[in-house]
């Protein structure tokens, strides 16, 4: 029988109901401007102040060092140039950051090699790991940022931030990392891990799309991407997005609550959903095990990774190959490379982003069709030999 089974939440995931309850009151009741002195204003201010605050104790940061933003790609844009803007007056051009970044990092990294900034790509291992050795070894005198993500979106593998914060701290380089995928799938502390600014992303996390946030820690210096009024202290200036800051406050706060609870129940789900699926001849998984606990990525030999989306779309499964942001384009995945896969074989991958509303159920009829999926579309394959 058919089911609807969405497993694409590393895409994007649904907002929680009861998120959406507290957000719907500053669309209606307080619908005032914050920065207004009347109630209904007020009452706008306060909300954002308490988000805000729920922010920063989900990272174990202070209120004033966190910012609002209108996406997690606003945010990488903003940590990135906007401290290099001040860096460079100081002498530093240089960024470190690895091959396999979100594309929010990654291009803003090449945006800013066209400007005068150099920037070092690492390499990920073939299990998508860096180290923070790697790390150590590229830091030159003219460093002035290392830009790491801390769990990838693709793969889901996750790096040793702790380490690399340790590095940067010695060597007094700043250091930014992308937490979209991480957060509420990891405890984050960004005192103890030394993180000096860190992007999130509200619709990853059951919140609303179209609002972020920008850790920046009390003494980092961020030149400001937009510029207008004093909303934010002045460094992210435009009337806020009440209701989705809101939303993003209160997806925090659940998302953050129990993250043991939620690794231990989704990553025996994620470890079933590998096992079984790679029974597939011809199968492999993609990352390493010290990976997010919702994610699952495989590559199926002699198939096109569309092709297979449309026809588990077809049986009512969402999930993705390559990230959202790339589809439509017919080069493989920029991960998938980074890692070393062949073409032929990245072309084939499938990511299932699953979390805690997963069930048995869904799993099983997963592993159902999927492999009849597979099947049939090598049967169809000119060039596929069993
Ligand atoms: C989704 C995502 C982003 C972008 O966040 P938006 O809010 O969609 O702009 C950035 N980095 C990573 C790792 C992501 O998964």
């Amino acid at each position: 029988m058919k089911r609807f089974v969405y497993a694409d939440n590393a895409a994007t995931t649904k907002v929680n109901d009861m998120v959406l309850t507290e957000m719907l009151p500053y669309f209606s009741e307080h619908y005032g401007n914050a920065s207004s002195i009347y109630s209904v204003g007020r009452d706008a201010k306060k909300a954002i102040e308490a988000a805000r605050q729920k922010v920063a104790t989900a990272l174990n940061a202070t209120n004033q060092e966190i910012y609002f933003t209108g996406s997690g790609s606003e945010a990488d844009n903003w940590a990135i140039k906007g401290s290099m803007e001040f860096l460079k007056t100081k002498g530093k051009t240089h960024i470190i950051t690895t091959n396999f970044e979100h594309h929010a990092v990654l291009h803003t990294c090449q945006y800013l090699e066209k400007h005068g900034f150099e920037v070092t790509y690492l390499p990920v291992n073939q299990e998508g790991y860096i180290t923070a050795e790697q790390v150590e070894h590229a830091i030159r005198p003219e460093t002035g940022l290392v830009t790491i993500m801390y769990a990838n979106n693709e793969i889901g593998t996750i790096q040793p931030i702790t380490e690399i914060g340790a590095v940067c701290r010695e060597k007094k380089v700043w250091f930014h990392t992308d937490a979209v995928q991480a957060v509420g799938n990891i405890s984050i502390n960004v005192q103890a891990q030394n993180i000096d600014m860190l992007s999130l992303s509200g619709h990853k996390i059951y919140g609303p799309k179209g609002v972020g946030v920008l850790y920046i820690k009390k003494g980092i210096r961020v030149e400001n991407l937009i510029h207008g009024g004093g909303q934010e202290s002045g460094k992210r200036p435009s009337t806020e997005n009440v209701a989705a800051i809101v939303g993003l406050g209160k997806a925090i706060e659940l998302a953050t609550a129990d993250i043991p609870k939620k690794v231990e129940q989704v990553s025996r789900m994620r470890d079933y959903l590998i096992e079984q699926g790679l029974k597939i001849p011809k199968s492999r998984l993609n990352g390493g095990m010290n990976r997010l606990c919702g994610n699952v990525n495989f590559s199926f030999e002699g198939l096109e990774g569309e092709a297979l989306l449309l026809m588990l779309d077809m049986n009512g499964i969402c999930g993705s190959s390559g990230s959202a942001c790339t589809s439509g384009s017919l080069d493989p995945s920029h991960v998938l490379m980074a890692i070393g896969l062949p073409h032929e074989i990245a072309h084939g991958s499938l990511r299932l982003s699953i979390n805690e509303h997963t069930t048995q159920e869904d799993l099983d009829y997963i592993l159902e069709v999927l492999p009849k999926v597979v099947e049939r579309l090598r049967e169809m394959s000119p060039t596929w030999q069993a």
